[in-house]
């Protein structure tokens, strides 16, 4: 026998499992819930991003039935030849409605949409500006686009001007400044008044990828735009439909023609056969029906966040600079982040490690997201967990 190519791959992964970086991925065995089962066991969930508990909404569900009856399981198609559904026509209307813009463009997934966004609208000419945390899919586009990058420390507006008078002086022929709205890691939320500001005086676009922020903050759950009331001065939104409207799929929000070039442009949408399928599309529809029906899911996921927070902070534990209900439990090494994670699944909690490469290698976490769902008790006994594992694990 020859030797195996791809040999080497074992030693790496004999590394990582050395290095404790090794993520596992367990197994979801009940509908995505506050209290459901993984790996074979009761848990609290603490690490789903179903912030208003729409993931397995009786209505929602229905609604994917019904379009599951009605147009079957799948399209086979992309949209620009067969696969375009009066259904995703209504959502992208929806849609445009809710973020307040003139049309939208709804692709697979976030991170499909922004991966298709970059190449599509610059080349090597031009320069993306972008914060230093923003998110993987964000810093595939950027590559894919081969525009230069100039990376500002997270969140700090003195720095991104830097970058963007650094852009200009390169003689760039177009700048975009992008973050993400609410930072996937950290729970922060991005200083967008002074970056829109920045990017304006630069001559740049701005761009927000605000998939952790629809649903959760902005008048109704409408963003991050919305929230800082920059309406009209961000060119370019992102969102998906699989943190706070439970289901899957991206999308991108803007002017009528950035939308219809997308359609023209963004490869990865139109290069590919998988659309969102029928039970999706309508499942999302219901989704923002329930989001804009009963604005009382956010008002709660806050109030509930809120009371997480303190209580961890409360116990000794580290949230980072999170403001919002996703929230870090920065523990810094990999090794007691991974025996704090297994010691709280053993107490019927469940939340996830997050290691190098995700985040830096001395900056190893839990991650949990609070759903306004999460009952004040549940978040009791998950803090009383967190209270008795961390003291077995030498945390606290
Ligand atoms: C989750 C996430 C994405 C990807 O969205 P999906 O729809 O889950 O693929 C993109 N950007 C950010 C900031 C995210 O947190």
């Amino acid at each position: 026998m020859p030797p195996d190519p791809l040999g080497y791959l074992s030693e790496r992964l004999a590394k990582l499992e050395a290095d404790g970086l090794v993520m596992d991925w367990p197994t979801l065995e009940a509908p995505q819930a506050p209290r459901t089962v993984l790996d074979g066991r009761p848990v609290i969930n603490m690490a789903a991003n179903n912030y208003l508990g729409l993931a397995n909404h009786p209505a929602v569900v229905e609604a994917a039935a019904a379009a599951l009856a009605r147009y079957g399981a799948g399209v086979a198609s992309a949209r620009n030849a067969c696969g375009n559904l009066p259904l995703h026509d209504e959502l992208e209307a929806r849609l445009a409605a809710f973020k307040g813009v003139e049309a939208v463009l709804v692709t697979q997934t976030g991170y499909v949409a922004n991966v298709g966004v970059f190449p599509a609208l610059l080349g090597e000419e031009d320069a993306i500006v972008s914060d230093a945390l923003n998110h993987a899919s964000l810093i595939d586009s950027a590559r894919m686009s081969r525009a230069q990058v100039h990376v500002y420390a997270h969140g700090d507006v003195t720095d991104a001007k830097a970058r963007l008078a650094e852009a200009k002086a390169s003689g760039a022929r177009r700048i975009a400044l992008v973050t993400d709205g609410i930072f996937s890691m950290d729970g922060d939320v991005a200083p967008l008044p002074g970056l829109v500001d920045a990017a304006e005086a630069a001559g740049a676009f701005a761009y927000v990828d605000d998939a952790h922020a629809v649903g959760v903050i902005g008048k109704g759950g409408r963003g991050t735009v919305d929230h800082f009331g920059l309406e009209g001065r961000v060119a370019i939104q992102v969102g998906t439909l699989s943190k706070a409207l439970g289901i899957m799929g991206g999308y991108v929000a803007g002017s009528r023609d950035l939308v219809r070039w997308l359609e023209q442009r963004h490869r990865a949408q139109f290069f590919s056969a998988s659309t969102l399928t029928p039970a999706d599309t309508a499942a999302a529809l219901k989704a923002l029906d329930i989001v804009e029906a009963e604005p009382e899911r956010i008002a709660r996921l806050w109030a509930r966040a809120a009371y997480f927070r303190e209580g961890l902070k409360s116990l000794g534990y580290d949230t980072g600079v999170s403001e919002t209900p996703l929230i870090p439990v920065i523990i810094g090494d990999a090794a007691k982040t991974k025996a704090l994670r297994a010691t709280l699944m053993e107490a019927g909690v469940f939340a996830v490690a997050v290691t190098y490469p995700i985040v830096a290698e001395d900056a190893s976490r839990l991650r949990t997201i609070v759903s306004s769902e999460h009952g004040e008790s549940d978040l009791d006994e998950v803090l009383d967990a967190f209270a008795r594992c961390g003291k077995s694990v030498g945390l606290l």
